[in-house]
C-alpha cells in the first residue's frame, strides 16, 4: 500500500456515545469481519470490559476500504476507552494516530469527556471529525447537538456535521468517505531509518512481550535486529504483524502502518510503553518524544491470599505492561506480610485491575483502604516526606503540618438536579470556584480534597443526578489540611494495614462506624476481643467483638457492666502475646473501612 493510501486515526468520545459501535460498523462495511462474526461487539474482549460495558483497552485493527474514487485505503484505526479514568490509554493511541474521530451521542450532547478528549486530539495536532451519533434515537436533538459542537472550537464553524447511527448503519459511509477526504496521509519516509513509536503493549504466555507500534520512518522486516531507545535493550522481531483486530503476522510494515512486533523479552519490566524502536545497523538520531509517566491518584496495597506472592508479582509486572497508568512497588505489613503498594488513576480503575487480576490470573488479592498522597512537614525536617502508605504517617508528636492533594472538579448537570449536585459537592468539602450554562446544561467547577473524590463521589453524583451529571477531575496543587490517622488496634495491638488518613473533624464519626462494622467481620475467637479506633494515642470509639462460644462473661447477665467489662479485659490479655499474629483479615475487614460514609 502507498503511504498517500494509509490514514491512522482513534475514535474518541464520551463514555457509551457509541464508540465500539462504530468500530464494530466500519468493520463490517470494510468487510474486515464477516456479518457473522459482526453479531457482537468485537472489540471489548476483556471480561471486565464485558461485565461493565465498558472499553479499557484500546484495540487497534487495519481495514481496507475501497471508495467511491475507486481507490483502495488502508485504514488504521484504534477505539479508546472513555471513562475519565482511561485519559491516560487516550492519550498514547493519539500519539500514534493522524486524526480522530470525535463522537457525540445527541441524545445527551457534548459531555464532559468530549471536551477533554477533544483537546488532547488538539494537544497532538490531529485532525479531528466532529460526528453525531444516535440520530436514530427518539430523544436525539440534532441540531442542539450541533450547534454545541460548533461552538467547542473555531474548527468547526463550517464543517459539514456528519449525522448517523452506528447501531443501524446509517451514514456510516459518510464517515469512511469523509476519512480519507480529511484526515492526511501519515509523513514519514521509507527511506529514514526506522523509528517506531512503542504505543501499547502486552505479555503473551508464549510469544512474551508483543510491542504495539506506529512507524513513523523506514520499514521492519521479521529477524530484524532491533533495540529499544531509552534502556538500548535489544530486541529481535521475532513476529511482525498487524491488527484484523486479531494478530496476523506480516513480511513487512513500512512508515505509516500500525502493527505488532513479538520482541522475544521475556522480562516484564524490559519493556515502557512510549519508547521507540529502531534498528541496530542503522539507529534513527533521536527518539520519539515519547509520554509523560502517567501520575497516580490513589493508592492501594495488594496483599496476596495464601501462598501467592510470587504469582501475584509475576501478575501485577504483566498487567503494568499492558496499563502503563498502572504503578506498583514492593511494600510489607505486621498484620498481612509482603505485598505490593499500588498506584491507580481513579477508583474505577483500582476496580478494574483487581477484576483483571481475577478474570485473567485467577488471583483475588486483599485490598487495602485506599488513599491519596500527603505531604507530611515533620518538626525540624527539610523536605517534605511525600506519603501514600498510612502505615508510614510519622507519629502525631512528629508533626508540624501536612499538605494534601487538591482536585478541580468540572461537574455537568441538568438544572433539574442543580440542587442536589451543590448539596453533595458541599458535603465533599467542595468549593464552588465557577458555575456558567452550556446550552440546557449546567457547568459546575469545584474545588475539593482529591480524597473526597477518589471513593464513592462518582457513584453518588450519578445516583443524586439520576444518571444524567458527569465528571472530569484534574489536580490543582496541594494544601494543607488538619488531616490524622485513624489506627485499629485488635485486642491491644495495632492493625498497621488497617490505618486510614482523614481529615480531623470525620475522624469521630468514621471511627465510630468502623468499629460497629468491624465487630462483624473480625473473625471470631475463644475469647472477646476489644476493638478500638485510635487517634493520636487516644481511642475514640470500642466494641467487642464476640467470643466464639458462651464463657463466663456471656452468662454472667446479673453483673454489672463494668465488672464484665473487667472480666473480658482480663480474657483478653490473657491472649495479649498471641493476640496480633493470630488475627486473620478477610476482605470483608478491609472492606468496613473503604465503606465509609
Ligand atoms: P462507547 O462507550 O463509546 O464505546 O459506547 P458503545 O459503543 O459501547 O455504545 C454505548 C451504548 O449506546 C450501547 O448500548 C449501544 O448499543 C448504544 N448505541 C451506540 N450507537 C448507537 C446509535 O447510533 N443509536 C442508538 N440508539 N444506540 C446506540
Ligand atoms: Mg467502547
Amino acid at each position: 500500500m502507498q503511504i498517500q493510501n494509509v490514514r491512522n486515526f482513534a475514535i474518541i468520545a464520551h463514555i457509551d456515545h457509541g464508540k465500539s459501535t462504530l468500530a464494530d460498523r466500519i468493520m463490517e462495511q470494510t468487510q474486515t469481519v464477516s456479518d457473522r462474526e459482526s453479531q457482537a461487539q468485537l472489540l471489548d474482549d476483556l471480561a471486565v470490559e464485558q461485565a461493565h460495558g465498558v472499553t479499557v483497552k484500546s484495540r487497534t485493527v487495519r481495514n481496507y476500504y475501497t471508495a467511491d474514487d475507486g481507490q483502495e485505503y488502508e485504514y488504521n484505526f484504534i477505539d479508546t476507552p472513555g471513562h475519565v479514568d482511561f485519559t491516560y490509554e487516550v492519550s498514547k493511541s493519539l500519539a500514534a494516530s493522524d486524526g480522530a474521530l470525535l463522537l457525540v451521542d445527541a441524545t445527551q450532547g457534548v459531555q464532559a469527556q468530549t471536551v477533554a478528549n477533544l483537546r488532547l486530539a488538539q494537544d497532538n495536532h490531529l485532525t479531528v471529525i466532529p460526528v453525531i451519533n444516535k440520530i436514530d434515537a427518539a430523544a436525539a436533538d440534532v441540531e442542539r447537538t450541533a450547534e454545541q459542537i460548533r461552538s467547542l472550537s473555531p474548527d468547526f464553524a463550517d464543517v459539514t456535521m456528519l449525522k448517523i447511527s452506528a447501531k443501524t448503519g446509517l451514514n456510516v459511509h459518510d464517515v469512511l468517505e469523509a476519512i480519507h477526504t480529511t484526515i492526511p496521509a501519515p509523513t514519514g519516509s521509507l527511506k529514514q531509518p526506522l523509528k517506531a513509536l512503542v504505543f501499547d503493549s502486552q505479555y503473551d504466555a508464549f510469544k512474551g512481550i508483543i510491542a504495539y507500534v506506529r512507524l513513523m520512518d523506514g520499514q521492519l522486516k521479521p529477524n530484524d535486529k532491533l533495540k529499544l531507545m531509552a534502556t538500548d535493550q535489544p530486541v529481535m522481531a521475532n513476529e511482525i504483524g498487524i491488527f484484523t483486530p486479531q494478530r496476523v503476522a506480516a513480511k513487512q510494515l513500512v512508515a505509516g502502518d500500525v502493527g505488532y512486533v513479538v520482541t522475544g523479552l521475556k522480562d516484564p519490566q524490559a519493556l515502557r510503553v512510549g519508547d521507540t524502536l529502531t534498528s541496530v545497523a542503522n539507529p534513527t538520531a533521536t527518539a520519539l518524544p515519547g509520554y509523560q509517566p502517567s501520575q497516580s491518584m490513589v493508592f492501594a496495597g495488594f496483599y496476596p491470599q495464601g501462598d501467592h506472592y510470587h504469582d501475584l508479582q509475576l501478575a501485577v509486572e504483566k498487567l503494568a505492561l499492558n496499563d502503563a497508568s498502572f504503578h506498583y512497588r514492593p511494600e510489607s505489613s505486621d498484620a498481612l506480610g509482603a505485598g505490593f503498594r499500588c498506584g491507580f488513576l481513579g477508583i474505577f480503575h483500582l476496580q478494574i485491575i483487581r477484576e483483571r487480576l481475577h478474570d485473567e490470573y485467577g488471583l483475588d488479592v486483599l485490598t487495602t483502604a485506599p488513599n491519596v498522597t500527603y505531604r507530611v512537614h515533620v518538626k525540624n525536617g527539610d523536605d517534605p516526606l511525600i506519603v501514600d502508605n498510612p502505615i508510614k504517617f510519622p507519629d502525631y508528636s512528629k508533626i508540624d503540618y501536612v499538605e494534601e492533594p487538591l482536585a478541580t472538579a468540572t461537574i455537568t448537570t441538568t438544572s433539574e438536579s442543580l440542587s442536589d449536585v451543590m448539596k453533595l459537592a458541599t458535603q465533599h468539602k467542595g468549593e464552588l470556584q465557577d458555575m456558567r450554562n452550556q446550552g440546557d446544561l449546567v457547568v459546575l467547577e469545584y474545588q475539593l480534597p482529591f480524597a473526597e473524590i477518589a471513593y464513592d463521589f462518582f457513584n453518588a453524583l450519578k445516583s443524586v443526578s439520576h444518571g444524567y451529571a458527569t465528571l472530569t477531575t484534574e489536580l490543582a496543587g496541594y494544601d494543607i489540611a488538619d488531616v490524622v490517622k485513624v489506627e485499629v488496634h485488635v485486642n491491644y495491638a495495632r492493625v498497621d494495614a488497617l490505618s486510614f488518613v482523614v481529615h480531623r473533624e470525620d475522624a469521630p464519626l468514621m471511627a465510630q462506624e468502623l468499629v460497629h462494622k468491624l465487630k462483624f467481620v473480625i473473625p471470631r475467637k475463644l475469647n472477646p476481643m476489644p476493638v478500638q479506633s485510635v487517634v493520636e494515642g487516644k481511642a475514640l470509639a470500642r466494641v467487642d467483638v464476640p467470643p466464639l462460644r458462651k464463657n463466663a462473661a456471656a452468662n454472667g447477665e446479673k453483673r454489672s457492666t463494668s465488672k464484665k467489662q473487667a472480666l473480658l479485659r482480663r480474657q483478653s490479655m490473657n491472649k495479649r502475646q498471641s493476640a496480633h499474629s493470630d488475627i486473620e483479615l478477610p476482605q470483608e475487614v478491609f472492606n468496613a473501612v473503604l465503606d465509609l460514609e
